[in-house]
């Protein structure tokens, strides 16, 4: 059985082929979000999603999440005195949507298709498809996001030629590919976006509004719990208004109720420079790709933050039309993964959909450049193949030494759209020996050859010789090798994750301690209380018991959360 994961920054999600269509898989706790955070339990056990969420504030030596922003460096985090990177940290995430996808099929998943953003390095995707296999999965291949939300909605059913935009606005980023179908090839023409752009500074512009009000001291901002409460009723407040005109944010603070009704308008207003932050990518993927807007098919939301109106009406007026938006932008990249996977399994019509790639970011040298004084200044990057090209790609451009008589010239290679070569990534150095000829006969032909699998290939050809130079420049030194791979799956192995039919009551367990360290005095000794007689009923293991004690308890915890009498028990230091 294969499976479709989205594997995303913040939450991940898996689904499945079956019964003829996509379906979505519940986690232990029966939602289908999984907050991609991973906690070492003090048992040594791994614990993946809301539990690890909730330990991100009591146990942060322990806990990590945002790993995706760093897949395909060799960055480490540290959790529990063990490091682990990455790759690892995605594998725990990707094992917990195995178990959960076993669970509802009811037999083993061995195969995933894994969804990645169309930016994605080659670094980046290697590093993905590592996680896969130290998960247990194998991973033939990764799929862009953009094209699973395109599979989503059956653009590969279309047959003739389309073209079509995805607008993916999710918690803190903003990605926009364009997309074209031509005799059954889906490729992705263009990919642009925000990296500090999403739903959640929706959500801090409506908290910045709360805090204009005169009874609030900007301290209250150290004041974590405060936070955190005014957060929540800010997302909901953001929530309830992509169901309706009004909203209230309301909070208690020292006995007294603070409310702040808010209109859809009025946050379409402090939205404003958010909103216009959205045009520039939008404006750049029409660019590298020539398109004009009414030359698109179809646009496709993706991402949580694309259910609000006021963002759906901006994407209305940005391109004349509506978007298609029938399936949840926050599902729709998982479900098109699940579509992937089984057009995989049936590999019949399916396979007709061939998807090409582009490369995401421009590559070049490392050149000097004549200024108008006469003097000459080094450390410009000159790109031979630039961004958003279609892959396999070669391209040449022809180069000089900087004197005459020069008889080495090394060729510096990068990545990226800086002007300068020290704001891009440096991915290799090829030394050409050259004869001492004046500089204008001493010219070299670089050649770069980018290949489906994401290796780049450097010829340089000195042309009054003729003598070629190669450099294969392959992965990155961040990535692991295939050795390296399988001791640590081997280690992996050798780590418990958190058994899934417990995972409610951990998580549980992991939010009444993140409510007691929050706060002080009696409240918290008597929560204390609470918690070990919660845990002594578990002790019992006896199910009579449990499932009742179960749901008090979740609601005590509820009812604390929004009591008004304990706020001066709040501990007004941050934590
Ligand atoms: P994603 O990364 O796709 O899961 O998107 C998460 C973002 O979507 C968060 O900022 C959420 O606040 C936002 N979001 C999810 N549901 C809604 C909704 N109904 N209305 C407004 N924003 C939402």
């Amino acid at each position: 059985m294969i499976i479709g994961i989205d594997l995303g920054t913040t939450n991940s999600l898996v689904a499945v082929w079956k019964d003829g269509r996509a379906q979505l898989v519940p986690n232990g706790l029966g939602e289908t979000l999984t907050p991609s955070c991973v906690s070492v339990d003090k048992d040594g056990s791994i614990l993946v999603g809301k539990a690890a969420r909730e330990r991100l504030q009591t146990h942060p030596e322990n806990t990590a999440s945002v790993f995706k922003r760093f897949m395909g460096s060799d960055k480490k985090v540290s959790l529990a005195k063990k490091e682990f990177r990455a790759e690892e940290l995605s594998a725990f995430v990707l094992k917990s949507l195995k178990a959960d996808a076993e669970a509802f099929l009811g037999e083993p998943v061995t195969e995933a298709v894994i969804t990645v953003p169309a930016y994605f390095s080659d670094a980046q995707r290697k590093a993905t498809r590592t996680a896969g296999l130290l998960a247990g999965l194998k991973v033939d291949r990764l799929l862009n996001e953009p094209t699973a939300a395109a599979l989503a909605y059956g653009m590969h059913q279309i047959g003739s030629e389309c073209r079509f935009l995805v607008f993916d606005l999710g918690g803190g980023t903003f990605d926009v590919s364009i997309l074209e179908l031509f005799e059954g090839v889906m490729e992705v023409r263009a990919s642009a976006g925000d990296n500090f752009l999403g739903g959640e500074d929706i959500t801090n512009a409506i908290v910045d509004l709360f805090f204009q009000r005169k009874e609030l001291s900007a301290n209250l901002r150290n004041n974590a719990m405060f936070m955190q409460r005014l957060g929540a009723s800010a997302e909901s407040a953001k929530r309830a208004l992509s169901l309706g005109q009004t909203a209230q944010v309301q909070i208690q603070l020292d006995g007294k109720d603070l409310a702040m009704d808010i209109e859809e308008a009025s946050l379409e207003k402090i939205c404003a420079p958010l909103l216009k932050r959205l045009r520039e990518p939008v404006e750049r993927a029409l660019r590298d790709t020539n398109l004009r807007s009414n030359q698109l098919d179809s646009i496709v939301l993706a991402g949580g933050a694309t259910r609000m109106p006021l963002v759906k009406r901006l994407v209305t007026l940005m391109f004349g039309r509506f978007p298609a938006n029938d399936i949840n932008p926050d599902e729709v990249v998982a479900m098109g993964a699940a579509v992937q996977a089984g057009l995989k399994m049936k590999d019949s019509a399916l396979e007709e959909v061939v998807m090409t790639d582009v490369s995401p970011y421009s590559l070049g040298v490392e050149v000097s450049i004549n200024l108008a004084d006469g003097k000459t200044a080094s450390g410009h990057f000159s790109p031979i193949i630039e961004r958003n090209s279609t892959v396999p790609i070669s391209r040449v451009s022809q180069y000089f030494p900087v004197v005459d008589k020069q008889t080495r010239l090394a060729l510096e290679i990068y990545q990226g759209e800086s002007r300068l070569v020290k704001d891009n990534i440096h991915l290799g150095s090829l030394e050409l020996p050259l004869e001492p000829l004046a500089r204008a006969d001493n010219g070299v032909d670089v050649r770069f050859t980018y290949d489906v699998n994401g290796l780049l290939e450097v010829q340089a050809t000195i042309v009054k010789t003729q003598k070629t130079h190669r450099l294969v420049i392959q992965g990155n030194p961040g990535l692991l090798s295939d050795d390296e791979i399988q001791q640590r799956f081997i280690e992996l192995e050798k780590i418990k994750m958190h058994p899934r039919d417990t995972m409610e009551i951990r998580t549980l367990l992991a939010r009444a301690d993140r409510i007691y360290q929050q706060l002080r005095g009696d409240v918290r000794a008597w929560l204390g209380a609470q918690i070990s007689e919660f845990e002594q009923v578990i002790e019992n293991q006896n199910p009579r018991q449990i499932i009742p004690a179960q749901k008090s308890f979740s609601d005590m915890l509820t009812s604390i959360e929004s009591d008004s009498h304990l706020h001066s028990n709040f501990d007004p230091q941050p934590n």
